[in-house]
């Protein structure tokens, strides 16, 4: 499948645009994961490239989507799934890092409009270690409520996790660690094509 539009998923004319949304960047979605795709976004430049690290028990890679140049994304996502924390059903974790205004996140957070400015008010709901940082992350509450949306900014990108079902946030309580794979590759087990990466 040839890039798509980063906002409705439409085919691109001539020159990378869409037509209800004009100049976008192109989205690109490898599911399962694809070696080659993302030995390029591990380049220098881009964006971060957030792995899990370590990966949570029973956990695997379902895939990533690239939008903008493979080799220099402007947003970048990665999903997983795996045992919900809460019980026997399985959860799914997509993480993305974007440069402000591409509309990735926003995308798989099921909330119009490009960015996360609203979620961002008052106190964080919840931090994720970054590095060894803590990086606060606020709640969004306009988002669908078969997930949990959380947003904050990290390296300079925005960082969003996206999880199913709603509760399954207190896989963050379980201490949810986060490297850059630009810096430093963590082995990742490989595992279904994500359900929620394809976006319709
Ligand atoms: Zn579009």
């Amino acid at each position: 499948m040839g890039p798509v539009c980063v906002r409705c998923g439409a085919a691109l004319r001539d020159g990378g645009r869409c037509e209800d949304h004009g100049a976008v960047a192109a989205l690109r979605t490898y599911a399962p994961l694809n070696d080659a795709a993302f030995q390029a976004v591990t380049a220098p430049g881009g964006v971060p490239v957030w792995q899990l690290s370590p990966l949570p028990y029973g956990w695997s890679v379902g895939g990533m989507a690239v939008a903008g140049p493979p080799d220099e994304p402007v947003g970048l996502a990665l999903a997983w799934s795996g045992p919900s924390p809460l019980g026997d059903d399985e959860a799914d974790l997509i993480v993305v890092a974007e440069e402000p205004g591409v509309g990735l996140g926003a995308r798989y957070a099921g909330l119009p409009g490009l960015d996360a400015g609203d979620c961002v008010t008052g106190a964080p709901d919840e931090h994720v270690e970054v590095r060894g940082h803590p990086v606060a992350l606020w709640c969004c509450p306009q988002a669908p409520p078969d997930r949990t949306v959380l947003v904050g900014e990290a390296d300079g990108a925005w960082l969003w996790l996206v999880l199913w079902p709603a509760d399954a946030e207190a896989l963050l309580l379980e201490h949810l660690l986060l490297a850059d794979a630009r810096e430093r590759l963590v082995p990742q087990q490989r595992g279904e094509p994500s359900r929620h990466l394809l976006l319709p």
